[in-house]
């Protein structure tokens, strides 16, 4: 078998391997942690920097294929990969998600809506901001994920101090929205320009992480289903994306559907795939990687998924305890997922559980049950 690089050993790495195993590959992960969640399964664990030209060129010489997991990969490293095999995402798809900015005048480009905002680099675009945009959030361009990174502001004084907060680095300001629901889609796309979706998800965040995902008929209203499948796959073409990339939406009060941002690679709230569809996000990541055919997944359940965060194992001490996961197992449909970090911490994502059922009320039922148990807030 073919061995399949993957820049990143997280657990979004280590599901991809789960998935290329499955299929007949071999895995390679370059990753400098040696406990990395990917690392841990693969045949070969690359343990340099993605910066480090040597162990690029080690993956390069290992692989049929790359792809990435990690959002924040410089797409330099990449490029250098690209010279020698072929590679999904592009680099330069990749640059654009990595810039709130850029990918911004992207959605711009492709006329799907997103929030109103402005570009800050210097204190002459800070001084100029428009007082439309307040209340807003002030969000770095680069490296935030799980809400780090962003400051909510009022008023232009909070606007300034929270500038100088994050360091005067390149920020876009966000006009603060009254969001009625949160969604995303994940949609597949071919070196051939194929390309396949999975089921609009519906996104509950708490503390700006994703803490639960529903899929079902009637998740969301039909109009903004569609648009947001119309809108998610233009947003694709528009890049000549290569591999899995997931649009996160908002839905405003007003039933308005609002491109948020993208992330270019599968997505924890495309998890579900795993146990309710009949192709799971990461085999598509598999598939468009290796030029192997892209089919339109089924969905084959009603399916909630809870992400299982390290706050979990602190509930009854201050040292970490693992849930009681055969109360949970014991329920119908219920499906474990746990990324085999070695120290659980708050906010961590350690895991996740994926339920399943032949009905919405059905899966809703189990979900809030399970949730019950474990202690996570109803929803
Ligand atoms: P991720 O981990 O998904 O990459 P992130 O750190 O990039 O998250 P965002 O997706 O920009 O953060 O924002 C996190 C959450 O904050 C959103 O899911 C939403 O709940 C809220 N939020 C962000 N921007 C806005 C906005 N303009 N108006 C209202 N709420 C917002
Ligand atoms: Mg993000
Ligand atoms: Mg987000």
């Amino acid at each position: 078998g073919a061995t399949l690089g993957v820049l990143g050993g997280g657990q979004l790495g280590r599901m991809f391997a789960h998935a290329a195993q499955a299929m007949g590959y071999f895995t390679a992960v370059l990753d400098q942690d040696a406990t990395s969640p990917a690392g841990l399964v693969s045949h070969h664990h690359v343990r340099t920097a993605y910066e480090d030209p040597q162990g690029l060129t080690e993956l390069a010489q290992l692989c049929a294929a790359v792809t990435t997991e990690f959002e924040n990969v410089p797409a330099g490293a990449l490029n250098q990969l690209a010279a020698s095999l072929p590679v999904s995402p592009a680099g330069a798809s990749v640059a654009i998600a990595q810039d709130r900015a850029a990918e911004k005048a992207h959605f711009v480009k492709c006329g799907v809506p997103c929030a109103p905002y402005a570009v800050i680099e210097s204190p002459e675009q800070l001084a100029a901001v428009n007082d439309a945009l307040l209340p807003g959030i002030l969000k770095t361009a680069r490296m935030g994920y799980d809400g780090k990174g962003q400051i909510r502001v009022k008023t232009r004084a909070e606007l300034v101090a929270g500038w100088q907060e994050l360091g005067r680095v390149a920020c876009v300001l966000e006009k603060m929205l009254p969001l009625a629901h949160e969604c995303s889609v994940i949609v597949a796309r071919g070196r051939d320009g194929t390309i396949v979706n999975l089921p609009v998800q519906r996104n509950l965040h708490r503390d700006g992480i994703l803490a639960v995902t529903e899929v079902y008929e009637g998740n969301l209203p039909a109009t903004q289903v569609e648009q947001a499948i119309t809108a998610a796959k233009s947003v694709a073409i528009g890049l000549d994306y290569v591999g899995v990339l997931c649009v996160e939406f908002f839905v405003l009060d007003n039933g308005q559907l609002v491109v948020n941002e993208i992330a270019p690679r599968p997505h924890n709230s495309g998890h579900y795939s795993q146990n309710a569809m009949d192709v799971s996000q990461f085999e598509l990541q598999v598939r468009s990687m290796t030029n192997l055919p892209l089919v339109q997944p089924r969905q084959h359940s009603a399916t909630i998924m809870l992400n299982l965060l390290g706050d979990l194992w602190f509930k009854d001490s201050d040292t970490a305890q693992a849930p009681a996961w055969d109360q949970i197992l014991a329920l119908p449909g219920c499906h474990l997922h746990l990324y085999g970090k070695v120290d659980a911490k708050r906010a961590r994502k350690m895991g996740h559980l994926n339920i399943t059922a032949a009905t919405p009320e059905q899966v809703r039922a189990t979900a809030l049950k399970a949730a019950g148990i474990l202690g996570i807030a109803a929803f």
